[in-house]
């Protein structure tokens, strides 16, 4: 189901949505769409033993943080398996 909104969108965000728009209904678009929701919540709630005061999560994975530095392991893994352009 269709939805107008009125984001304002930063350059990345633009180009994610823009991949994302451009790429063909079918299987492998299913698959990406469900690999990226549960990546970008996965991230986004990265679930820090040692959350801040305020709630917030650690803003950068340079900090000491296991659950962070595990994260970013597995991204920069995910990502040095994509093939070269
Ligand atoms: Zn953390």
């Amino acid at each position: 189901m269709a939805q107008a909104t009125s984001v304002l969108l930063n350059a990345t965000e633009q180009q994610i949505l823009n991949a994302l728009r451009e790429t063909p209904d079918g299987p492998l678009k299913t698959r990406l769409e469900e690999f990226l929701l549960e990546l970008t919540r996965m991230v986004s709630n990265p679930g820090c033993a040692e959350i801040q005061a305020d709630g917030i999560p650690c803003g950068t994975a340079s900090a000491d943080c296991q659950e962070c530095l595990a994260l970013d392991k597995m991204l920069a893994t995910l990502r040095s398996t994509l093939p070269q352009h």
